[in-house]
């Protein structure tokens, strides 16, 4: 996020910098509102009182308006969703946006200066009447109206007369020991409020049911919620589903609701007149007080929220029990279909979405209810530190799984067939643990302590809530429950009702255990290192071993003799226990470089097998390497399992995957064979597939093969990854009666990934070098005779750059190729721009390609391959395309196509050139839910003209227009040309070919490689 205006370049230095004592700022709220439920609109007056704790004197507010944020697409929301691909704001028709207005700040019923942010709608400023000298406050009323937006969008919204009123209110950013922090709202990037008091009076039709902030005031209304929750066989309950879920009419009569609320930080409120109750309470043994708790839920989901109140129960115990007692008088779950995720949270009340399954919703339950903790009462910066929230409060909910859901499958497995994961359950540890890796092993992770905006949608999941989860959960397996929940506790207790630090968490729990926790806070909170722990050596007492930990790193260490346990101990890497370090030659403690092999004295003398981390519970990214025996003949390595189809990967031992595959060609006919691979999720190091098949047809082996090596834990500020593969491949090119003729491809590779930083950005950059080697083989045998064999050799060497922007709002590609071989060097350049038109990404498609050849060895060595062409048959020079027939010229299989160099659907035999060729081409979605489209497309290439006086050099242009289906676009689409330039015409005539003839297909199986499938996934 940019934020060049509001804050000060203080924001930049990290808080020791500052040497004021901790203060926290006071906003106290009156708010009166009246809900329009026909025109979606909020009606208000509000009145804050503004205390000024600092040692700075105040001459203006910032205040957030985030209701703006919806307004318009130039909000850093709309920025924000773009970029994530999610277009339903961008493309938003005026009755579905949102939007704040009718502002008017008063102080003393003084008008104020005040004004909007420059760069953010959603953001304003409001000067003073009096610069506020530490230690004052002031107090501020305005009138404002707000225009509910869809709910579709993200939190704030309506659908239909269900309201999830939440940031609707003007709020004063939080001012801390850093400056100013005003944010524009963000869907991924929550938020930083100041502590306070809000007295809020809601106006509404009275057939609304309402959660919301705060204790209800109105005794009556008490007394109405009380009766809806006893009423078992509420009416509205036992209609049939379809008309259950039904908004009743508005009552003509309206209620105001009054709340109040001390130390929270926000207010937010919920509205339907569907919501059915039920009503429950837990006791607090610690502080022997009883929480109130609620769930209001739509008749729909009757049947999985009957026992959600449980569900709030249990999180508001467990939570109390583990982090501190609830410090509020009610907590309330809300059923809502919301757009920010599974659920979403505020002070004592959260909104849930959808879920069919209990244990779902136990689950998006407790973690929202848990939230009161981790952002309610510890009031961190989410913005730039939400893994103090979100990740904190994820590894409170993964304790909270695995004590209630004891040996059952996490939430995500459930519904994967077992044969899908493996063997074993899949528990949440687990689940989360692999879905990390999913970017960890592919150096796309990020370090959790970033600020929002700069995490992909996907590493802002997998980094900020399961791997900080993951990392608490390493420290609690260390510390253990006792001294774990010591140093949580005294982080509740000194931190509650406050702005809490990263610095200051660690402080407390570094002071409460005793340890340096530099590899929790520094190595994996604030860094993304891989590290791996693996064990090497086994002789007698002394365990040998290798971290890439940068520094010290606990990991337990477990010993068995024969198939007896003798133990688990602790060792904490890098730090030389009574050994020493391969190439150092001290004795003493201290943090080792990475790799290096360590030896150490196990507490044990007769082991004979010794396993780090058994019991999986640390961060090691890889633990198939973490046994090792004394004895045998593989003291380090398990034979690895075969296993059909798919699994996910093993803990303790490497998996080979294999299945029996059938395939087809128009050379080699029918196929059938084995493929083997190591592929799986999550994504290996080394990746390797080996499918040989045998073609009935040709009577031939044929298949492939490849290899790739990803250096993906480099530590580079140029390269995010390189890879480095080999591959291979055989199939036929003819067989008849006496000639068979097939080719041999083997091709080296190795690709570099720049570095993006952050990894939100947008455009990625990757540079390729490649040699592929091509034999083609005749056999020609006639009947009775020995057959002969020709073979023809050829080498290509090509290099490339491209650039590639894959934002959904308009995505671009940027490639420029050199290609070479003996005889020549030939250059292309080929751009891509689509623009999408309307939130379900149908799209106008702009391409370019010039391709000239550099240089020649003189005369005739360009083969019709080699050979620039407008438009192409199934074929290409390099042999990376598939087809069902290479080089077929008639028939189903002779009208499949690539769009490459001129890219033209229609089919001609002219357009070819051995010097220069260029073109445009234009596909244009049609706004139909079928995937219909409009092309267009012209080329030109040099043209000789011979006369009887003499040759003249001129070009030719070509032109091309129809309609097709893009079904899967540039992988399975259908093209009918419907007109097409003179010079084709006249090919056209002169071969005999029909209308008919130009109608040709794509379908490029090569993009869609299953193997390939975790690699490709998007960040
Ligand atoms: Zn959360």
């Amino acid at each position: 996020m940019t934020m060049k205006f509001s804050l000060p370049t203080l924001l930049a230095l990290p808080s020791f910098a500052f040497a004021q004592p901790y203060f926290q700022q006071q906003v106290d709220y009156t708010i009166d509102v009246r809900l329009d439920d026909v025109g979606h609109m909020l009606h208000a007056q509000e009145r804050f009182t503004y205390t000024n704790n600092s040692t700075t004197t105040l001459d203006t507010l910032w205040i957030h308006l985030w209701p703006n944020a919806y307004r318009d697409r130039t909000t850093a929301l709309c920025e924000q969703l773009d970029r994530m691909g999610d277009l339903d704001l961008h493309f938003a028709t005026e009755a579905e946006r949102g939007w704040i207005d009718s502002l008017d700040f008063q102080s003393n019923d003084v008008k104020l200066a005040w004004g909007y942010h420059p760069e953010h709608p959603d953001i304003g400023w409001i000067k003073l009447p009096t610069p506020l000298v530490p230690g004052t406050s002031v107090t501020i009323t305005t009138p404002f109206r707000v225009k509910i937006p869809d709910g579709k969008f993200s939190r704030l919204g309506h659908t239909e007369q269900a309201y999830y009123i939440t940031q609707w209110y003007p709020k004063p950013a939080v001012f801390d020991a850093q400056g100013w922090h005003a944010m524009p709202y963000l869907t991924l990037g929550e938020f930083y409020s100041e502590f306070g008091s809000f007295d809020v009076s809601i106006t509404l039709p009275a057939n609304y049911v309402v959660g919301a902030t705060g204790e209800l005031q109105n005794a009556e209304e008490r007394a109405w919620m009380d009766s809806l929750a006893m009423d078992r066989s509420a009416q509205r309950g036992s209609l049939p589903m379809a008309k259950a879920n039904d908004f009743p009419p508005s009552d003509a009569a309206t209620k105001t609701l009054r709340y109040r609320q001390d130390r929270v930080h926000d207010f937010a409120w919920f509205a339907d007149k569907r919501f059915l109750v039920r009503r429950s309470s837990v006791f607090l043994p610690r502080s022997e007080r009883t929480v109130n708790t609620w769930v209001l839920f739509t008749p729909r989901n009757r049947l999985v929220w009957e026992e959600a109140v449980n569900y709030v129960n249990e999180a508001v115990k467990h939570y109390s029990e583990w982090v501190g007692d609830y410090p509020y008088s009610a907590c309330t779950a809300v059923d809502g279909t919301i757009s920010a995720g599974g659920g979403m949270e505020y002070p004592m009340i959260t909104v849930i979405g959808n879920t069919d399954d209990a244990m779902a919703l136990d689950e998006v339950i407790t973690h929202e209810v848990g939230h009161n903790w981790f952002y309610g009462i510890l009031g961190s910066n989410e913005r730039d530190h939400a893994w103090m929230d979100e990740g904190m409060n994820s590894f409170v909910e993964l304790r909270y799984m695995r004590k209630r859901y004891p040996g059952q499958p996490a939430v995500l497995a459930q519904g994967i067939p077992q044969f899908f994961l493996g063997q074993d359950v899949v528990g949440h540890r687990d689940m989360s643990e692999q879905a990390f890796r999913l970017n960890a092993r592919r150096n796309l992770d990020q370090p959790p302590n970033l600020t929002s905006d700069d995490f992909t949608p996907t590493n802002y999941g997998l980094d900020v809530y399961m791997k900080t989860a993951l990392v608490m959960d390493h420290l609690f397996a260390y510390l253990g429950d006792e001294t774990f929940d010591r140093c949580m506790h005294a982080y509740y207790d000194e931190w509650k009702f406050k702005h809490p630090q990263p610095g200051d968490m660690r402080t407390i729990f570094e002071r409460e255990s005793g340890k340096d926790l530099s590899w929790v806070f520094d190595e994996f909170i604030g860094g993304d290192r891989k590290v791996d722990v693996r064990a090497s050596r086994l002789k007698g007492n002394r365990l040998s071993y290798k971290s890439s930990a940068n520094g010290l790193l606990p990991m337990p260490i477990t010993a068995w003799n024969g198939t007896d346990s003798i133990g688990t101990t602790w060792l904490t890497t890098g730090e030389i226990i009574r050994g020493h370090s391969s190439d150092r030659n001290s004795g003493y403690s201290r943090p080792v470089r990475s790799h290096h092999r360590m030896e150490l004295e196990l507490p044990w003398p007769n082991a004979d097998r010794v396993r780090i981390d058994a019991g999986n519970r640390t961060m090691d990214i890889d633990r198939r390497n973490n046994t090792v025996r004394s004895n045998g003949l593989f003291k380090r390595c398990t034979t690895p399992k075969f296993v059909p189809f798919f699994g996910l990967e093993q803990q303790d031992r490497h998996s080979i995957y294999y299945s029996v595959v059938p395939a087809w060609n128009g050379h080699d006919g029918f196929q059938a064979g084995l493929v083997l691979r190591n592929t799986t999720f999550p994504p290996q190091r080394t990746e390797w597939v080996f499918a040989p098949l045998y073609a009935f047809g040709s009577e031939r082996l044929v298949g492939g093969a490849r290899i790739d090596h990803h250096f993906d834990r480099i530590r580079s500020n140029v390269f995010q990854n390189i890879h480095v593969g080999l591959s291979g491949r055989t199939a036929g090119t003819l067989h008849d009666h006496d000639v068979t003729a097939w080719y041999e491809k083997l091709s080296p590779s190795v690709l570099f990934d720049l570095k993006r930083d952050p990894l939100s950005k947008p455009w990625q950059h990757r540079i390729g070098l490649r040699g592929v080697y091509l034999r083609n083989s005749v056999e020609y045998q006639p009947e009775g005779t020995y057959a002969y064999i020709s073979r023809s050799d050829e080498y290509y060497g090509e290099l490339f750059y491209r650039a590639e922007d894959s934002r959904k709002l308009h995505p671009s590609v940027v490639q420029p190729t050199i290609t070479s071989t003996y005889d020549w060097v030939r250059a292309s350049l080929e751009l891509k721009q689509a623009f999408a038109y309307n939130a379900r990404s149908k799209q106008l498609r702009l391409r370019g390609f010039v391709g000239s050849f550099l240089w020649e060895r003189g005369g005739g060595r360009i083969s019709s391959l080699q050979a620039w062409g407008l438009t192409w048959g199934p074929e290409d020079m390099l042999y990376d395309q598939a087809y069902f027939e290479r080089g077929a010229a008639e028939g189903f299989t002779g009208r499949q196509f690539n769009k490459q160099q001129g890219a033209f659907k229609t089919p001609f035999a002219q357009g070819g050139s051995d010097s220069w060729i260029a073109s445009a081409n234009m596909e244009l979605d049609l706004p139909f839910s079928l995937p219909i489209a409009l092309f267009a497309s012209a080329g030109i290439v040099p043209r000789t003209t011979i006369t009887v006086d003499g040759s003249t050099e001129g070009t030719a242009t070509y032109f091309e227009a129809g309609v097709g289906i893009a079904a899967i676009r540039d992988v399975l689409e259908i093209w009918f040309p419907f007109y097409v330039s003179e010079r084709i015409v006249e090919e056209e005539d002169f071969a005999e070919r029909t209308v008919t003839d130009r109608i040709r297909f794509v379908f490029a199986l090569e993009k869609m490689d299953p193997t390939k499938l975790l690699r490709n996934l998007k960040p």
